[in-house]
Formats: C-alpha cells, structure tokens, sequence
C-alpha cells in the first residue's frame, strides 16, 4: 500500500479544519460548555500549522518551524480546554511553554538538523497530550462514561507521538524534503489524524453527557432549598426498597411540616418565608446523619428517609430536628419570627417492596403532632395505630410517650409501643 504524503496532509489539513469549525459551532449554539470551544480552536489551530509546515522550503525558524510551533499550541490548548472541563483555572502563559521552547531550540541552533526538531516536537506534542489525559483522569464525582474513553484517546495519542522517537533514530528523515520518501511518516500522521478525529467526537459525547447530568441534577433539586424534590425522594425511597429486599434492616421516615406557615407569609411577606423555608432545610440537613437523605416535598412540607434507623433513633433525630428549628428560626433576617415545625415519624422492621405505606403513616403522624398543638414529634408504630392515633390528640416526642396515649384506646398495643 502506497500511503501518499500530499494527499494525506490534504485530507489532514481539512478533516481537522472542518471538525474544529464543528465544535466551535457547537460551542456558540449552545452558549455553554467553553472546553468544546476551546478544542475547536485547538484544532483549527492544528490545521494551520500542517499548512504552515507544509507551504515550508526548509531552513530555520521558517514556516516549518513555525506550523511545527502552532501545532504543539494548539496541543497546549487541549490541555487548557480539559483544565476547563475539570474546572480547574490555570495560567493561560503555559500553553505557550510548548511552542516557545521549540522556536529557542530551533532559533539558537540547539536542534538543528530534521530530525532533532521533529524529536522535540514529539516530546512536547506527547506532553501536552498526556497532562490532558491525567486532567481529566480527576474523579469529578461526574459519571460521564465518554470521560475514560477521551482519557484513553488522549494517552494513546501521547504514545503514539512518543513511538515516532525510536523510528526518527531507526528511519532517519535528514531533511524536509525526505519526509515525503519516508517509509513510516504518512503512517504516524494518519494514525494521529484517526486519534485526533475520534477525540473531536468524543468531546461532543463529553458535553452532552454533562449537560444530561446536569439537568438530571436540575430535574431533581428543589430550586429554592437546594434540596432533593419529591421526584428524588420517591427515587431514593425506591432505592431504599430495592436494597432492604436484599438486605432486610430498618428503615424510618419523618414528615416535617413548618407550623402555620401561612400566617408566616401574612405577616412577614413572601420572600421572608422563603427565607425560613431556607434555614429549615440547612437545620435538617445539619441535624441528620449523613446517609439520611431530606427533601421538600412541596410548599412549607419536607420529608427525610433514614435508612438503617430504628424508631427510637428516629424520634430522637426528628427532635433534634424539631428543637435545632425553633432555635434557628427564632430569628430571621433579624426578625422575631419564632418558626416551629411538626415532625410526624414512622419506622419500618419488615421487609416491604415500598415505602409508601411508611409514608402514609408518617404523615398520619404528623396529623396527631398537629392536632396536639403543633413544635412536636409524635411516633405510629404501625398501619393499624393510625385507626387508634386519629382518636389521640397528645402523643408526644418519643415511643415512651406515645404508650400512655395509645394506651388510652388500645391497651394491647401500649406494650411495645
Ligand atoms: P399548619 O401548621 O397546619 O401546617 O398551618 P400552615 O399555615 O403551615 O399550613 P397551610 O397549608 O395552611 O399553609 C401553607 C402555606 O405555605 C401556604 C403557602 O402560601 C405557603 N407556601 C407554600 N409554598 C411556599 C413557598 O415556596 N414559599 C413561601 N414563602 N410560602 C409557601
Ligand atoms: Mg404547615
Ligand atoms: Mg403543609
């Protein structure tokens, strides 16, 4: 086979010309994401220096060198544009290290013949081309499948830059002129040039499965608290199902609902409910453990899954909630608003396929704390108890205090309450 070196610089010159201008595009449609611009412009500018370096005639510092220079620059920002995508900021002057060092070896005299320049620039192309692979090899906490496969193009491309070391020392190409006699010179380009075409792809891949994430993030946080929506608390909860099928241990769920919210907003405005809408959820989140997971499910209503958690443990972590919220709310923005909440809690030994029962009973809960008069936690034990409890009106803040009120309407459930 016959690899010719004219056609493939052609093909070179504006493969990557036109995938470069498609990134770009890509980048200005969408407003967004600036790492896809910058590897448009990395490639745009890869696409000058093989024009450069092929209008050449030789000598030194000539436009040889010069493409050689824009080219290991368009590397450099590759490198910029995956620092980019990790967000990690980063002084634009080192994109330029690459190319400066090459225009001193060149200008000084320090590579002089073809084949020491064309060493350098594979040295310098492959360093540029790994620091990329490793900036994205930082864990994001981002599950973007398409991230390994860049990662992997960018090494390979790195390598494939370095293997062309052993073949200028085997194969030597003299001088410019020779390039296009070169056994393995078209090869190495074209394989770089498949490299380079793929990793153009997987860019855009990256960024559409970011932005995906993105609005799945979006899709599932409350806009105001910051918190998981209801959409995400039902997901969770069914996550929560799903393991305790395997797995069989306890789980609890509070219902916490702000006390007269409306008369909040009536007396304070709107936006100052929001606000204590706001120290509510960073209180709740404070003041449950860590693998306790609380969202709003709407208006002045939230609710926590705990799993693992016994009922005592829950009530206990429901108080702690309810006594941090009258503290924090005692004052807002300056203001006496003195908000309290009211926790309804449920707890679940069995294993059952979902938590909506669980659910239910919290809620049912909730009803007897409000109906007790409100900055209270009250406990169901179970399905059966929200008969009984409708018929309680002060069950307070613990299972011990819960027995004496059931006790009053079903002595035989008093006992394990
Ligand atoms: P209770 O103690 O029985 O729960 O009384 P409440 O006033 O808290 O309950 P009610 O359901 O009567 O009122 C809830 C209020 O919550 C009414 C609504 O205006 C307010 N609300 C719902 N969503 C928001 C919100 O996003 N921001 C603000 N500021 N208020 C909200
Ligand atoms: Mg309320
Ligand atoms: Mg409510």
């Amino acid at each position: 086979m016959h690899l010719d070196m004219s056609t493939i610089s052609i093909v070179a010159i504006a493969i990557t010309a036109v995938l470069g201008l498609v990134l770009i595009f890509n980048w200005a449609r969408q407003g967004g994401a600036s790492f896809v611009g910058m590897w448009g412009l990395a490639m745009l500018l890869i696409s000058v220096g093989i024009v450069m370096a092929n209008v050449s005639r030789g000598g030194f510092l000539d436009a040889f060198v010069l493409g050689q220079a824009v080219m290991i620059l368009g590397a450099g920002v590759k490198w910029r544009a995956c620092r980019e995508f990790s967000q990690r900021d980063s002084s634009l002057l080192y994109i330029f290290v690459g190319p400066v060092i090459l225009l001193l070896a060149a200008g000084t005299g320090l590579v002089e013949t073809f084949n020491d320049r064309l060493m350098l620039v594979c040295v310098l192309t492959a360093a540029y081309n790994f620091a990329a692979a490793t900036e994205l090899a930082y864990d994001h906490g981002e599950q973007l499948p398409s991230r390994w496969l860049a990662i992997l193009l960018l090494a390979l491309t790195s390598a494939s830059f370095l293997s062309w070391l052993p073949l200028i020392v085997i194969k030597p190409i003299p001088e410019l002129g020779t390039v296009f006699y070169s056994s393995w010179f078209p090869i190495v380009i074209l394989i770089t040039l498949l490299l380079r075409t793929a990793l153009a792809f997987v860019v855009l891949a990256m960024a559409k499965e970011r932005q995906e994430q993105e609005q799945r993030v979006d899709a599932l946080t409350d806009s105001l608290t910051g918190l998981p929506n209801r959409r995400a608390l039902f997901e969770v909860a069914d996550a929560v199902a799903q393991r305790r099928i395997l797995g069989g241990t306890p789980v609890s769920v509070l219902i916490l609902d702000l006390d007269h919210f409306k008369d909040t907003n009536d007396s304070y405005g709107h936006s100052l409910g929001d606000e204590v809408l706001k120290v509510f959820a960073m209180t709740a989140e404070k003041n449950l453990k860590v693998n306790s997971i609380v969202g709003r499910l709407g208006g002045e209503e939230f609710a926590a899954i705990l799993p693992g958690v016994e009922a005592a443990a829950a009530v206990e972590a429901a108080e702690r909630v309810r006594r941090a919220f009258s503290r924090s709310a005692a004052f807002v923005n300056g203001l006496a608003i003195g908000a309290t909440v009211s926790v309804g809690v449920a707890t679940d030994t069995e294993v059952d396929a979902d938590l909506s029962n669980l659910f239910r009973r919290a809620d049912a809960a909730l009803y007897i704390a409000k109906r007790a008069g409100r900055n209270q936690v009250a406990f169901l034990e179970s399905d059966e108890d929200m008969v009984v409890a409708a018929q309680c009106t002060a069950i307070r803040t613990s299972p011990s205090r819960l027995r004496p009120a059931v006790a009053a309407v079903r002595p035989d459930r008093a006992r394990s309450a």
